[in-house]
């Protein structure tokens, strides 16, 4: 006696632990598996629509920790690709687990540090860098990479990455944006906003 048209009950139906996934970006953090070192949900519906996915494109996730950004670019259609580079070892296999619960098994993991785990690798359309953009040389080689007409997202928590995002935007335009959002949380037997770190997000087309 399950009313089809009951997302709860529907939800309920499907099962324990069963994933419902929804159509647009911004999936529930808890449904990946991470460390903290993730792009919280907010964030990455704002990130995705910055990165603007067209049909065939191909992403490189940057510093891509839980693979998050680079699973829902893949998500958004089936036609879209991902390259995922991690420096860490135990996140590159995450990523990998991660895309495959998702369902997006494809998606291609180059374990390494960049800018030298770039080389070589197709010319991507939009690139999003979530990690290592304050390094040397690692916007300079995604820029050059980047296909003409294609997006580079640039997100930063540190003042370091922060001050590097507004020295490009100087130099070359595009978009700065200041993200903060805040949770609702306990306070005592109260309740209160817990502020994120604010994220400043920087974005170029080619
Ligand atoms: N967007 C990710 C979170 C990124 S955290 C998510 O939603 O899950 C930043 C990541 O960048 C970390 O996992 C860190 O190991 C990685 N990183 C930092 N510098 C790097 C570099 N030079 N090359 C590759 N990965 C790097």
């Amino acid at each position: 006696n399950i009313d089809p048209l009951n997302i709860c009950a529907l939800d309920i139906a499907a099962g324990e632990g069963a994933r419902i996934l929804p159509f647009a970006a911004g999936i529930e953090d808890a449904l990946f598996e991470h460390d903290g070192q993730i792009t919280k949900r907010e964030i990455r519906a704002m990130t995705l629509s910055a990165l603007s996915p067209r049909h065939g494109e191909l992403l490189w996730d940057i510093g891509a920790g839980s693979g998050s950004i680079g699973i829902e670019w893949m998500l958004a259609d089936p036609s879209l690709k991902t390259i995922a580079i991690e420096q860490s070892v135990e996140r590159a296999a995450r990523i990998a687990r991660n895309a495959s619960a998702f369902g997006v098994p494809h998606l291609a993991v180059v374990e390494g540090v960049a800018p030298g785990a770039l080389r070589g690798l197709p010319a991507p359309d939009a690139i999003f860098l979530g990690g290592g953009g304050s390094e040397p040389g690692v916007i300079e080689a995604a820029l050059a990479a980047l296909k003409p007409g294609g997006r580079l997202v640039a997100n930063a928590v540190t003042l370091e990455m922060e001050a590097m995002l507004i020295c490009e935007h100087a130099k070359r335009g595009g978009f700065l944006t200041r993200i903060e959002i805040s949770r609702a949380g306990a306070l005592g037997d109260m309740s209160g906003w817990r502020p994120a770190m604010p994220v400043t997000q920087w974005r170029w087309t080619k």
